[in-house]
């Protein structure tokens, strides 16, 4: 028997405490009791995605709150600007795409964040541009983007700004309303320290108002009916009752951290993750990383998909490979959710074992070292 470790960038591990709750007798969400809970996890959540602005939850992966943003900001034929750094800077494009929505791209090489000053002049390149799409960390990169410095340059227009922060969120800053974010989109496996099913979306004033006008075809994904529904403490359709009441419990944990202590240990076991993978020789793969999630060049010489196999089959570590056409070139080592610093420390001792046998020449405890004169 070998203990699981969950060191993907998504799912992350749920704790016990929270896995819990979510075994508890299921209630029916029309009733005062469901009530509770929903208007103290909306209260909640604003604090955690830092806005007075009401948060919606809807019963889908992450992806379904992306496409909330399209599908409600949007109407056909409308320009938004997409920053395409990885795959899921590239999936906001395709949605868009999808919904008759044009796309100014900006794309970025992969492993590089995106420059609020060509923000800048993308916007006043193209003139109409109604939305802009980015992520805060690019999950299939570790890149974490400049959103502050996007949204200087995006409140200074009539434009909205969309970040993705689906694996971001609580692992890197993101000040919503401080620093002029219309729309936060998230998911309940990562930082949430949830199971998957649920994502988020904050909506800004400005935001809303392209809410009125988009004429492009929705009904469960209407943000309208939320807003009517969440007007009353009610949600449009069944919610995810166990999840809704597991992300109570969750935010709890995260609050009682307080959301500045979580960015401040994500950072540090970040921080430490990539100062170890150095001290074995390897290369980061992001120029600007995150703190969500360490992306790492596979040396030259070692097959990256075993790396990941062996790590999960013989370890029982789940990391992450590449996607796409970064596959076998990256492998992912995430550090989001519930994780302290021995996560980090088995992870690192089982790659050191891992890469020794497929090869690469690594002095067996350098990286822990490392991890022990940061993590002390
Ligand atoms: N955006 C980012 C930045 C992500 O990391 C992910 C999931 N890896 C998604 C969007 C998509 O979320 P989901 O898989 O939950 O639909």
């Amino acid at each position: 028997m070998k203990k699981y470790r969950l060191m993907s960038p998504g799912p992350t591990p749920v704790p016990e405490k929270v896995l819990l709750k979510m075994a508890d007798t299921i209630i029916h969400h029309r009733t005062p009791q469901f009530q509770v809970v929903l208007k103290e996890v909306s209260e909640k959540l604003k604090k955690v995605f830092c806005t007075a602005n009401p948060v919606f939850i809807f019963a889908s992966s992450g992806t379904g709150a992306m496409e909330v943003s399209v599908v409600n900001l949007l109407s056909k034929g409308d320009k938004a600007l997409v920053v395409r750094g990885g795959k899921f800077g590239e999936r906001f494009g395709e949605i868009c795409q999808a919904y008759g929505v044009e796309v100014v791209a900006y794309d970025i090489e992969s492993g590089k964040a995106a420059d609020p000053a060509m923000i800048k002049k993308l916007l006043k390149d193209n003139k109409g541009i109604k939305v802009v799409y980015s992520t805060l960390c690019e999950t299939s990169t570790g890149v974490v983007n400049d959103i502050k410095g996007i949204a200087k340059e995006v409140a200074a227009t009539d434009a909205v700004l969309v970040v993705d922060a689906v694996s971001g969120l609580s692992a890197d800053e993101l000040k919503t309303d401080e620093w002029g974010v219309d729309v936060v989109v998230s998911g309940s496996q990562k930082g949430l320290m949830l199971p998957p099913g649920l994502s988020f979306l904050s909506l800004s004033k400005k935001a809303e108002k392209l809410v009125e006008t988009s004429n492009i075809p929705k009904y469960y994904f209407s943000l309208k009916a939320a807003i009517k529904a969440y007007a009353k403490n009610d949600t449009p359709w069944t919610p995810a009752v166990s999840l809704v009441i597991g992300l109570n419990g969750a935010l709890d944990m995260m609050l009682q951290e307080g959301v500045d202590n979580i960015v401040a240990r994500h950072a540090r076991l970040a921080k430490a993750t990539r100062a170890a993978v150095k001290a074995l020789g390897l290369e980061l793969f992001a120029v600007n990383p995150s703190n969500a999630v360490t992306a790492v060049k596979v040396p030259q010489g070692v097959d990256g998909g075993a790396i990941v196999k062996k790590m999960r089959d013989e370890q029982s570590i789940t990391i992450a490979g590449g996607q796409s056409e970064l596959k076998g070139k990256i492998f992912r080592v995430a550090h989001l959710g519930y994780m302290d610093e021995y996560d980090i420390i088995a992870s690192i001792a089982a790659l050191e074992m891992v890469l020794s046998q497929l090869g690469y020449k690594v002095e067996l405890g350098k990286g822990v070292a490392k991890l022990e004169e940061l993590l002390k």
